[in-house]
């Protein structure tokens, strides 16, 4: 794999930057391969990545029926943070946001991470004290959270409006300040890189239609490109979980939304840190190149079309002026729309089947890209070893049917 480093940019400058290596290969498919991972997003690319790097399993194929990164990976808006409530996702999310720290060192990929900080708002007394709340139980488990005053949030966040007479007065906020954002596009390409280099196969414009079986267990997918045998095929499709699930005649607690972002026109910086409020419902970042990224709700009706309603994104655009009146003639640039898969308890599946040599992850709903070296990581191990890795036992699909659930709508309730 060629190296990426400043001097290797000043080398290629002077051949016009005309003789850079292609990043990752586009092999024709084989016949056969241990794994097959459905799902060229962020998680499908991090499982591949894993399973080859951690578990010496490099016959892999990465299936992706558009582009690598062109699902959910490339729509959302880049928001990371560890601060849940409850310890099986703190834990979970906590172990990716680690992962995240050394990850751009670990791919030879800039990934544009910024631990910026997050603030999750608060506007009413309920509000405080699920914050106080969540922030006690995340300090139990060594996250940094801390409880701000509306004094400390002013000075974070000079443009917020914090004035009393604010329609939604800001009473306080959680604050981690480990968390912040990344480039969403580099997570898929820095783990696609890696993988491609430790031998996985990167099949792109190939649709999987159908999982065949032998005996009860997984001896391959029907693809667009024909049959290609396999031993194991973990199945990493966000909105499209269902649909697979449904090959195999497995029916998962899920279901699939779209969900909606949009980004302003460019500005200077204004902004230096993530600011997300699930009263008002809205939450806005500002990216390098100076957009504002505003997140929205879901929209209440299923579907897969990578669409959403336009009163979702006025509902969105009237919750963050009356956040931050001071953004009331920014132009908004663009919108856009994901299909995100959700399960009744927010939080995700990271599960085998009931079908040998089966596995899902999925269920990310709104709040899956912070997780993806973690998930890709304990996904891996699950894959590799026929076994739950500790850190996703409590994501088994069998929570369903034991209740052994774990709500997170509190720390999940605005989209993330
Ligand atoms: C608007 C929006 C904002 C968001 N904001 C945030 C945020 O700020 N922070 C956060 O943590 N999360 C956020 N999310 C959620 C996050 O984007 C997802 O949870 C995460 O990216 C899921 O990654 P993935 O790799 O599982 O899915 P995807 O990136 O969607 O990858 C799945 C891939 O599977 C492919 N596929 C599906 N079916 C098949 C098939 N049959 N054959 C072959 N390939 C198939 C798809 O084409 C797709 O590329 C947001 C999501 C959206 C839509």
């Amino acid at each position: 794999m060629q190296k990426y480093s400043g001097f290797g940019l000043l080398k290629h400058a002077l051949s016009h930057h005309e003789n850079w290596q292609r990043v990752w290969r586009n092999p024709t498919p084989k016949k056969h391969y241990d794994v097959v991972v459905v799902g060229g997003g962020g998680h499908g690319l991090a499982t591949a990545y894993y399973l080859a790097k951690e578990h010496g399993l490099t016959n892999i194929a990465v299936i992706e029926k558009g582009y690598l990164g062109g699902g959910n990976t490339a729509r959302n808006t880049t928001i990371i943070r560890s601060n849940y409530l409850w310890d099986e996702a703190a834990h979970l999310y906590e172990h990716a946001l680690q992962l995240w720290e050394g990850l751009a060192q670990e791919l030879n990929y800039n990934l544009m991470f910024s631990q910026r900080g997050v603030l999750n708002l608060g506007h009413t007394l309920q509000d405080m004290r699920d914050i106080e709340r969540r922030v006690s139980a995340n300090r139990l488990n060594g996250i940094d959270s801390q409880l701000l005053n509306t004094k400390e949030v002013q000075d974070i966040v000079p443009i917020l409006d914090c004035s009393k007479n604010a329609r939604y007065p800001v009473l306080g906020a959680s604050w981690q300040p480990r968390g912040g954002t990344a480039r969403h596009d580099a997570v898929a390409w820095g783990y696609a890189r890696a993988a491609d280099a430790l031998g996985v196969d990167l099949i792109q414009q190939t649709e999987v239609t159908g999982i065949r079986r032998k005996d009860g267990a997984v001896c391959g997918v029907e693809t667009t490109k024909g049959f290609i045998s396999c031993d194991k095929v973990a199945c990493v499709a966000a909105g499209n979980s269902g649909v697979l699930a449904k090959m195999v005649g497995i029916t998962l607690p899920l279901e699939s939304h779209p969900l909606q972002a949009m980004v302003s026109e460019p500005l200077k910086p204004i902004i230096d840190t993530v600011v997300m409020s699930n009263q008002v419902h809205g939450y806005v970042s500002q990216s390098d190149k100076g957009d504002l990224v505003i997140g929205a709700g879901i929209d209440g009706y299923l579907g897969y079309g990578q669409r959403g309603s336009f009163h979702v994104v006025e509902h969105t655009i009237a919750a963050i002026l009356e956040m931050f009146p001071i953004f009331s003639r920014v132009r908004l640039n663009r919108a856009w729309g994901g299909i995100v898969d959700t399960c009744p308890d927010a939080c995700p599946i990271i599960s085998k089947t009931s079908v040998k040599g089966l596995y899902f992850n999925c269920g990310w709903g709104t709040g899956g890209f912070k997780a993806t070296p973690g998930s890709g990581h304990v996904f891996a191990h699950t894959v590799a070893n026929d076994e739950p890795h500790p850190l996703a036992k409590p994501f088994s699909v069998d929570r369903f049917i034991s209740g052994k659930l774990i709500d997170e709508h509190g720390a999940a309730g605005v989209a993330h």
